[in-house]
Order: structure tokens, then C-alpha cells, then sequence
């Protein structure tokens, strides 16, 4: 899979949304989009109009983006949640919620997606007791995530733990900050995710 190596910043502009994608500097005064609230590139500050396409566009590539998967993945996300049952752009949602390295990044042990999915490779974590380190891995409801005791130590884990009071925890997820370990209480429903996202318009995009 190719990975986007640009300022990730870059892509926040180009939703016209913070999409937290570096950490402690997105709540910063340093933050990208703060600072310029156009589009990036040569003609990011002329005015155009959008066509039907160009939303239903931006809306996938915001939603790709913030959950940091590549077309292939996110597609492959898509035909699943298409073929399973319910309304297929809330199952898409729920289905990337329940990432494991969204949910890491949700328990705060990670400061953002991409660092969170660098430690599962990296075999930090256990669920259930077992080692997993498979980022796109789906959550259920009971299962434990706690970091192995070797990693327990590691600063960017502590660090982040103490900064997760400024995202929030969703009600779906129970941390137990002294023992570095996290619940799935329930499964995430689409109220839970509190991003503007119009996933109708994702829908729409596939559907053509
Ligand atoms: Fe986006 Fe964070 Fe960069 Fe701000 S600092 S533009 S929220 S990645």
C-alpha cells in the first residue's frame, strides 16, 4: 500500500477540518489550520464552486484520512459494511471505530492513529491476554486491551494516557488508568462519533 509521507497538516487544510492527525500540537496554537484557514497549494485561496461529485469526494477522503487508511483499505471497509446488515454508511463508521489502533488511540495510549498503529505492529498491546499487533483487528464488546509489561514503561504511553482527559473517552470504552487498561463496554453507535461526517455522501460516492 503507498502511504502518504506529506505534512499531514496539509490534509486538515485541505478538509477544512482538524482531523488530529499529529498529537498534543493539534490542541496547540501551532495547529496548521488555525493559522490558514484555506486550502493548500498554489490556487488554495481561490474561490470554486463545488459540484455533487466534489462533495460526495471530500467526504471520503475526510473520513479516509482521519481513520489514516489507504483507497484500497477503506474501499475494502465500504464492501464489507455494504454487504452486512444495516444502514450501510452507520456500519461503516462503527466498523472503522472499532479498529484496534482506533481504539488504542481512544483509550489514549497512543497519541494519534498513525502512532497507535505503529505500536500494534510493534506487538505493545494484548488483547484478552494474547499478543495481537494486526491495526485493522475488530474490537467486540468485552474485550480487555492492556499494554504488555515490558512496554508498560515506554514514555510516549504514559505521556498520552495523561493528555486523553483533553479528547474525552467515549462512553463505549472504560479505562483503568492505574493498571494501563481499557474495556469495550458496548459497541460505538453513530452518536458516539461526533465528527462532522456525512456518511450519506460516502455512500452516494461508492454507489456510482
Ligand atoms: Fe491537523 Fe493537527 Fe496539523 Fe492542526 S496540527 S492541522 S489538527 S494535523
Amino acid at each position: 500500500m503507498s502511504r502518504y509521507r506529506g505534512s499531514v497538516c496539509r490534509l486538515c487544510r485541505r478538509e477544512n477540518l482538524k482531523l488530529y492527525l499529529k498529537g498534543d500540537r493539534c490542541y496547540s496554537d501551532k495547529c496548521a489550520i488555525d493559522r490558514r484557514t484555506y486550502p493548500p497549494g498554489q490556487h488554495g485561496q481561490r474561490r470554486t464552486r463545488v459540484s455533487d461529485y466534489g462533495l460526495q469526494l471530500r467526504e471520503k477522503q475526510k473520513v479516509k484520512r482521519l481513520y489514516r487508511l489507504g483507497e484500497k483499505q477503506f474501499r475494502l471497509f465500504f464492501h464489507r459494511a455494504d454487504a452486512g446488515k444495516g444502514v450501510t454508511g452507520v456500519a461503516l463508521l462503527v466498523m472503522l471505530e472499532r479498529r484496534m489502533d482506533n481504539v488504542v488511540y481512544r483509550f489514549g495510549f497512543a497519541n494519534s492513529r498513525a502512532q497507535s498503529r505503529q505500536m500494534i505492529k510493534h506487538s505493545h498491546f494484548l488483547v484478552n491476554g494474547a499478543k495481537v499487533n494486526i491495526p485493522s483487528y475488530q474490537m467486540k464488546v468485552g474485550d480487555v486491551i492492556e499494554i504488555r509489561e515490558k512496554s508498560k514503561n515506554v514514555q510516549v504511553i504514559t505521556d498520552s494516557v495523561e493528555a486523553v482527559v483533553r479528547r474525552g473517552m467515549p462512553q463505549w470504552l472504560e479505562l483503568d488508568k492505574d493498571n494501563l487498561k481499557g474495556t469495550v463496554k458496548a459497541m460505538p453507535v453513530r452518536e458516539d462519533i461526533t465528527m462532522p461526517i456525512q456518511e450519506n455522501q460516502i455512500v452516494e460516492f461508492y454507489s456510482k
